[in-house]
């Protein structure tokens, strides 16, 4: 039998592990709090477990950390870091510090399927799935990592959106342990409220997850209305603006919060004229649902053939969705430096060679990678 990746598994599934190795099932509970909580990597470290149950583990598990092909710290404090998921697969995951808060940016899939006419990780394509463990993994290490750096036992990640590389809702089975490890008592302890899943807007399984495991959504709707999003979003061919709302109203009967976050990538005279602004007011009007905007202002980069919108029109653009009472911010970008921004994060893994070169320009503090 293969040995078991414990970073797969919900605590039920380490119980269930546990009963397959004959051992009672709260010893997952155990497991679970030395892996998430103290970020045991090795069955040795586990001290309070009886020195066989060690032996037997080594011999049917392993908690396989991710292979760290770069680590850069940005002047603003954002740090972010490369995997290597093997066969040539690279992720990036990147943590956001704050006064209030710590947010861990996550990838679910390496390359993405949807194909946004925005984002880099959608030219990239799609590669794979990643599974739980992969998921898991990222918030592993940069809790972990974090903790060590700051010389601290706290908890320095308190939030963890889904807005990495990959559509998360495209990766359903592996993302939902993902997220019953983040939130459980015995992993990491995260509020529901503070763990946000952010789709293009697969539908089914927005419906599902109100079921299996609500927690804060954001939904990225870029256009006002089925033509343009049919352009930027092509999965709104399948599922378009009227469906993927409704969906986001059911979705309010069982969220943690009680709003959707709309997010909208400020793409230069494409998206962003005040008639385009008034359009969305009045489609969310219509839909009757609790919402908030997040503009963000587009990363361009040069595939894509599309420039940012000027701060002006992201400016006024915001104005009118406020003065219509909708609660609107307009995202900072954080981690320019590092290329760290949203819709950047596939650009350096496309070119490993750019990547070294890249890296050897940082006038930022650049670890070596970890076992390069
Ligand atoms: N696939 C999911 C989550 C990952 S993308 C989704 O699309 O929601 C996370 C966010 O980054 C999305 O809102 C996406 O629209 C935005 N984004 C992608 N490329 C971008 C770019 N080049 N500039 C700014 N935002 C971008
Ligand atoms: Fe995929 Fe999201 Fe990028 Fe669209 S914006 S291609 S859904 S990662």
């Amino acid at each position: 039998m293969a040995a078991a990746n414990l970073l797969d598994f919900d605590l039920e599934g380490m119980a269930a592990f546990c009963e397959r190795l004959g051992e009672k099932r709260f010893r997952a509970t155990q497991l679970f709090r030395w892996i998430h909580q103290k970020g045991a990597g090795d069955f040795a470290q586990m001290s309070d477990l009886a020195k066989s149950l060690r032996d037997k583990l080594a011999g049917a598990a392993t908690i396989p950390p991710l292979r760290v092909i770069s680590e850069h710290t940005s002047a603003d404090g954002t740090v972010k870091w490369l995997f290597d998921v093997g066969a040539g697969d690279a992720i990036e995951t990147v943590f956001i510090p704050e006064d209030d808060r710590g947010t861990l940016c996550i990838s679910s899939q390496a390359g993405c399927a949807v194909g946004c006419r925005f984002c880099s990780t959608g030219h990239q394509g799609f590669s794979r799935n990643l599974s739980t463990g992969e998921i898991v993994a990222q918030l592993w290490h940069a809790e972990h990592a974090l903790r060590k750096r700051s010389n601290t036992e706290d908890r320095v990640i308190s939030n963890v959106v889904m807005m990495g590389m990959g559509e998360p809702l495209q990766n359903y089975a592996a993302l939902v342990p993902a997220l019953r490890i983040m939130l459980d008592d015995h992993g990491y302890g995260l509020s529901r409220r503070r763990v946000t899943v952010s789709t293009s807007g697969v539908v089914p399984m927005i419906e599902r997850l109100r079921h299996d495991c609500p927690v804060a959504l954001a939904v990225s709707l870029h256009a006002p209305d089925d033509t343009l999003r049919n352009d930027l979003v092509p999965i709104n061919r399948k599922y378009p603006v009227a469906e993927l709302l409704a969906a986001c109203k059911r979705y309010l009967d069982t969220a943690p919060r009680d709003f959707i976050t709309f997010e909208y990538c400020m793409l230069d005279g494409v998206n962003d004229s005040p008639t385009q602004a008034q359009a969305l007011v009045t489609l969310l009007r219509r839909a009757q649902l609790p919402c908030k905007f997040n503009l963000i202002p587009f990363n361009p980069f040069p595939a894509s053939g599309l420039l940012r919108s000027p701060r002006e029109r992201v400016v006024a653009f915001a104005k009118t969705l406020q003065a219509a009472g909708f609660v609107t911010t307009i995202r900072k970008t954080r981690g320019d430096d590092i290329d760290a921004a949203c819709g950047q994060l596939a650009g350096e893994v496309q070119d490993r060679t750019r990547v070294q070169q890249r890296l050897r320009r940082i006038p930022v503090i650049t670890q070596p990678a970890a076992g390069a």
